[in-house]
């Protein structure tokens, strides 16, 4: 496949995961971004309005517009930082996060889609995805991912078991390729002289 037929098939699903999200966000009176925000707090916990436009890629303004109107709707609230007396935290009320669960929710259509790869092509599938976020990250092309490639709790081909090769020392507990984490809560960034050696021991074994 060349880069631009890889290009023509990501544009492809981009246009169907965008779409159900519009739909989503408009059937809930939200902007994409309004929901994005609420799904983002969802999976990040309390946050500082500069962390989530950087997690979204969005400017200062963009994001003060879209939390304002959720302050309005009541579906954030505003939260003093316990880690610095002089910052505020957003927070999810619950209706942000019913709202929030709405936003999350991956378009059927594509669940269905999934369920009809194999195995092997799912865990190849979701490899491919993981190494090129990765290679967009260090290009600084994306915002960092709170990846399993960059958590020091990741073990990549600690078992002897093709299906489930890796291990979360977290959890600790076994997992396979297609259970890479892009967003995990429990990330924890390994340390930087780390980073290489990890991504070599992932990404030898193809
Ligand atoms: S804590 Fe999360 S990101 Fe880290 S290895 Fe475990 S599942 Fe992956």
């Amino acid at each position: 496949m060349t880069h631009s037929q890889t290009m023509e098939a990501l544009s492809r699903i981009g246009t169907l995961l965008r779409s159900f999200a519009w739909q989503q966000a408009e059937a809930a009176g939200l902007t994409p971004t309004q929901a994005q925000i609420l799904a983002r707090l969802a999976a990040r916990g309390p946050s500082r309005t500069g962390t989530l436009a950087a997690d979204l890629g969005v400017t200062q303004p963009t994001i003060s517009d879209a939390v304002a109107a959720l302050l309005r709707k009541g579906h954030v609230v505003r939260a003093p930082d316990p880690e610095d007396g002089r910052a505020v935290l957003l927070r999810l009320t619950s209706s942000g996060r019913q709202e929030a669960e709405a936003a999350i929710t991956p378009p059927p259509a594509i669940v269905a889609a999934l369920e009809t790869l194999p195995a092997a092509d799912r865990d190849a599938l979701q490899r491919g995805l993981v190494s090129l976020i990765r290679a967009l990250q260090v290009a600084r092309a994306i915002p960092v991912q709170r990846m399993c490639v960059t958590c020091a709790h990741f073990r990549p081909h600690a078992h002897d078991d093709a299906a489930r090769p890796h291990h979360c020392a977290f959890v600790d507990a076994a997992f396979g390729d297609a259970a890479l984490r892009i967003d995990c809560g429990d990330h924890e960034d390994a340390a930087e002289d780390d980073l290489a050696p990890l991504w070599a021991r992932f990404s030898k074994v193809a």
